[in-house]
């Protein structure tokens, strides 16, 4: 059996999507900024899927703008406003210690031009509260950037508290919904948020286009120099394939979220049930509330996550160990690092990510499956040996 069970890393690209993107490979190959009629279509297709982005969240078409990918949002949304408003408001960013590397690295960045950034700690299910954001406040804060679902442990944060402390203080409030929009509701009114970032890979678009929505009358620095695409906003002839394949995506699974959500939890809920029933000594670190519907996160005590990676992975089972990008290097993870797992504990962790094509029968695959994978591996770990000679 193959058992995809990796989607907040990326996800398949749904069939209707690769449908609708398929005009843009052959007759509609005009360029959107020219006028006559073979560049009037292509532009047609991309303001079409403004239109279904907007209605995805709740906003004006005019304030979605479309990029590379949620990276470049992240990056856009952040550094853009950071150099925008520096000069009137101040140097200062709140965070939290579990975003993005995305986030991170560009706030990084930006400490080495002389921003100052305040990273709030998280709790053990990887919360911030809008109390910390409130007390970490400054008259120089001009930016708070805080994501609306983790990437690896799946927690929610409370986005419409924070961005209401932000707005009674006058402070721009920027989410990293990568892993949120086509997963859980996402409305921008709602949320009262300024900024959001959005990616099409995660909701079944292909990878290489994401979107940001930028509020009516917020005006970050643009990233890039160039042409006058997307408002003069952001300049590179428009990915009309990758637009129109998030348009049609976000569409799509905005149509179906409940239905969506209510599977993919019910698969989440069996495999949490079902290792915490057969592998013994195992944490699950995803919290037990306001969670994404699709995201396990377990640490195995006393065995390497990427050993039993590859386990899974031999057995047809395709799961992770921290966020993609991450996982080509030793370093545990961050994000369970800040909700206090000990380094070891961080080593042995897996994440499953499920989505609406996900299956019971694969669930009781895994769960067939993944407590051996647990057992052989103990067998063989010294770790385990030590930890069971110290309860004797
Ligand atoms: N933010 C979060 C929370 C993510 O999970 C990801 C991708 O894993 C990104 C940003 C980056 O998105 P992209 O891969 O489209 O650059």
């Amino acid at each position: 059996m193959f058992v995809y069970a990796d989607n907040a890393a990326t996800t398949k690209i749904d069939p209707e999507v690769v449908q609708a993107m398929m005009p843009a490979f052959g007759e509609l190959y005009g360029n959107p900024s020219t006028i006559y009629s073979k560049g009037r279509e292509a532009k047609e297709a991309v303001e079409k899927a403004r239109e279904q982005v907007a209605k995805a969240i709740n906003c004006r078409p005019s304030e979605i703008y479309f990029t590379s990918c949620g990276t470049e949002s992240d990056n856009w949304a952040i550094r853009g406003i950071a150099t925008r408003y520096a000069a009137k408001k101040g140097k200062h960013i709140i965070t939290t210690n579990i975003e993005h590397h995305a986030v991170f690295e560009c706030l990084k960045a930006l400490e080495k031009e002389g921003f100052e950034v305040t990273y709030l700690p998280v709790d053990e299910e990887g919360f911030v509260t809008p109390e910390q954001v409130k007390a970490a406040l400054r008259p120089d804060t001009v930016l708070i950037t805080i994501m609306t679902a983790n990437n690896e442990i799946g927690s929610i944060q409370p986005i419409e508290e924070i961005a209401a402390v932000a707005k009674s203080h006058g402070v721009l409030i920027h989410t990293d919904a990568v892993q949120a929009v086509g997963h859980i509701p996402v409305d921008v009114q709602k949320m009262g948020v300024d900024l959001l970032s959005l990616s099409g890979h995660k909701f079944h678009a292909p990878k290489g286009v994401g979107a940001l929505y930028v509020r009516r009358g917020v005006l970050p620095d643009n990233l890039m120099n160039g042409g006058g695409q997307e408002r003069n906003r952001r300049p590179g002839t428009e990915n009309i394939a990758g637009i129109i394949g998030l348009g049609a995506a976000i569409e799509k699974a905005t149509a179906n979220l409940e239905q969506d959500m209510k599977h993919v939890a019910f698969l989440r809920d069996r495999l949490i049930d079902g290792i915490l029933k057969t592998i013994p000594k195992c944490k699950i670190n995803t919290p037990s509330h306001d969670r994404l519907p699709g995201t396990v996160n377990v640490s195995v005590k006393h065995i390497e996550g990427e050993s039993m990676l590859l386990l899974l992975d031999m057995n047809g089972i395709c799961a992770t160990s921290g966020s993609a990008c991450a996982s080509g290097d030793l370093d545990p993870s961050h994000v369970l690092l800040a909700i206090g797992l000990p380094h070891e504990i961080a080593h042995g962790s897996v994440r499953f990510s499920f989505c609406a094509d996900n299956t019971v029968e694969e669930i009781d695959y895994i769960l067939d499956v993944f407590p051996k994978i647990a057992q052989r591996l103990r067998e063989m770990s010294p770790l385990w040996d030590e930890a069971n000679q110290d309860e004797n």
